[in-house]
């Protein structure tokens, strides 16, 4: 088995409306996202030979999916009603409930949001991006490569990892649904 790993870091804002300290307020994070793919044999000819897939793929892949919709955005859970009216969103909230899937889209003010139907974790959002590329990343090529898993680091100290070590086999076959709220852990705090 072969992995390889191509790492972003995106700018992005967010608040666990829940949490119990400081997690609650308007904060940012600079994210780390590392993205690793898995394939039990190499590209046999052509400009991927010798490769699990180019990495130039990968970033692509990352750059279209999670760069672009969320890079200096304010993630916003979609049940964040306070956030949700004061950004006049109500309208985009209510179709990310209604479909389970996240919205770019823009705040009455013209700023750059990503609303999304889960709270905005560092959990729940490895889990979001997996569940969107890893359907992208098992079409490339001529198959056998597939979505390892996905890290999402806040802060240098602070990682979440989707799906966690030893669960590849149960993801690839039920890969998790975004309607599907993810059982949460305590959220960690930003020591
Ligand atoms: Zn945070």
């Amino acid at each position: 088995m072969f992995e390889i790993t191509r790492k972003i870091e995106i700018d992005a804002g967010h608040r666990i409306r829940e949490h119990g300290s400081k997690c609650r307020n308007l904060h940012g994070h600079r994210y780390q996202i590392h993205v690793s793919v898995r394939s039990d044999q190499l590209v046999a000819g052509g400009s991927e030979s010798g490769m699990v897939a180019d990495f130039s793929f990968l970033k692509e892949l990352m750059i279209s999916e999670i760069d672009g919709p969320c890079d200096h955005a304010f993630i916003l859970d979609a049940e964040d009603t306070l956030y949700v009216e004061l950004f006049g969103l109500r309208e985009v909230a209510q179709a990310v409930r209604r479909d389970a899937r996240a919205a770019p889209a823009l705040s009455a003010q013209g700023s750059k949001m990503y609303v999304v139907p889960f709270a905005p974790t560092a959990e729940n959002l490895a889990a979001h991006w997996h569940a969107l590329l890893a359907p992208l990343v098992s079409a490339h090529g001529k198959g056998g490569i597939f979505l390892a898993a996905v890290r999402a680091f806040e802060t240098p100290n602070c990682e979440a990892t989707f799906p966690a070590p030893g669960r590849f086999s149960v993801i690839e076959e039920a890969p998790p649904r975004l309607a599907e709220p993810l059982a949460l852990a305590a959220y960690r705090d930003h020591a």
